[in-house]
């Protein structure tokens, strides 16, 4: 079982107001097109351990424009396993080719089963998975967000040798899987911030349960109001930093982190002569979905 995958290099942005410190990006997103960033990352030892244990069905958990629902549909094709979305929002249901996310994922095999919020929350119930056994038989399960210890081993592997030199690792956070990786495998000396695109004061803890180091702390300024919430100010930096940067950034997570990064370099934050490598954790099949509903609210647009 192998993916074929690019390169993940790092590019240098080029800072106009020369404020003395370096910012690169990990481009992650660049690593696949369609299981792309921490994704990928997420899956690989989870895909190889379902194979191990003779599942031939992934099940899993999203939203309507989760990049992991997407990944999973995907990543499953690929390696012929059966996939199985369990969505939030039974109000989706028939609804299926007004979603780019969901479209892509039933064009990959993706079959669905639309939930209500209030059953989605008791997703992790006995109960309500011996439900969903009974109903789809044997299954590999694969976590909302994909993240377990499998996960986190796998976003071990993005730092490499040649990233020992950045003083800091920045990543967006949504279930805390991929930072808990960078955490595990940052140099002594490094500090990994983490920048959730959510709000809740549970991160932190659920990081802990993956982590031993503590040279890390989480930037909770930059939500935006909570997941999949955005702003003018937000879209407009996401056009001029592509525009002047030449990189794309979504809207749920990597808009966000890059916003905050900039906006703590102006605050003069980072020490002068400081290293910061931002990790570009993709979701840029995000985009459309997101601009789909910007168009209905008469906002500007992610260009
Ligand atoms: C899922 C996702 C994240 C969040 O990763 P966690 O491991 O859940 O914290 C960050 N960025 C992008 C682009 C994602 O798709």
């Amino acid at each position: 079982m192998h993916f074929k995958l690019e390169n993940s290099i790092n590019e240098q942005v080029i800072l106009s107001e020369n404020p003395g410190v370096e910012l690169y990006v990990k481009r992650e997103d660049k690593i696949h097109p369609f299981v792309s960033g921490n994704k990928y990352r997420k899956l690989k030892y989870n895909l190889l351990e379902a194979r191990s244990l003779g599942h031939d069905t992934l099940l899993t958990f999203g939203g309507a424009y989760s990049n992991h629902i997407a990944a999973v549909a995907y990543a499953g094709k690929l390696f012929n396993f059966k996939t199985i979305g369990v969505i939030r929002g039974d109000e989706l249901k028939g609804k299926v080719d007004d979603n780019e996310t969901l479209r892509f994922a039933r064009s990959n095999g993706m079959q669905f089963e639309f939930v209500s919020r209030a059953i989605y929350r008791t997703k992790a119930d006995a109960g309500f998975l011996t439900g969903l056994n009974e109903f789809f038989g044997n299954f590999y399960l694969v976590p909302e967000g994909g993240t377990n210890d499998l996960a986190v081993k796998g976003c071990e592997e993005i730092l490499t040798e040649t990233d020992a030199g950045f003083d800091y690792i920045c990543s967006a956070v949504g279930t805390g899987g991929t930072i808990s990786g960078l955490i595990n495998c940052s140099k002594p000396g490094q500090q990994v911030l983490g920048f959730p695109a959510l709000k809740g004061d549970f991160l932190k803890e659920d990081i802990s349960k993956f982590v031993s180091k503590t040279n890390w702390d989480l930037i909770t300024d930059y939500h935006f109001g909570g997941y999949a919430k955005i702003n003018e100010a937000l879209i407009t930096f996401i056009n001029k930093f592509k525009t002047e940067h030449n990189i794309p950034l979504d809207p749920v997570y990597t808009g966000k982190m890059m916003f905050g990064i900039f906006d703590l370099i102006e605050k003069g934050f980072f020490k002068k002569g400081t290293k910061i490598l931002a990790i570009h954790t993709g979701g840029l099949q995000g985009i459309e979905g997101m601009n789909a509903v910007l168009k209905k609210k008469h906002l500007p647009i992610i260009e």
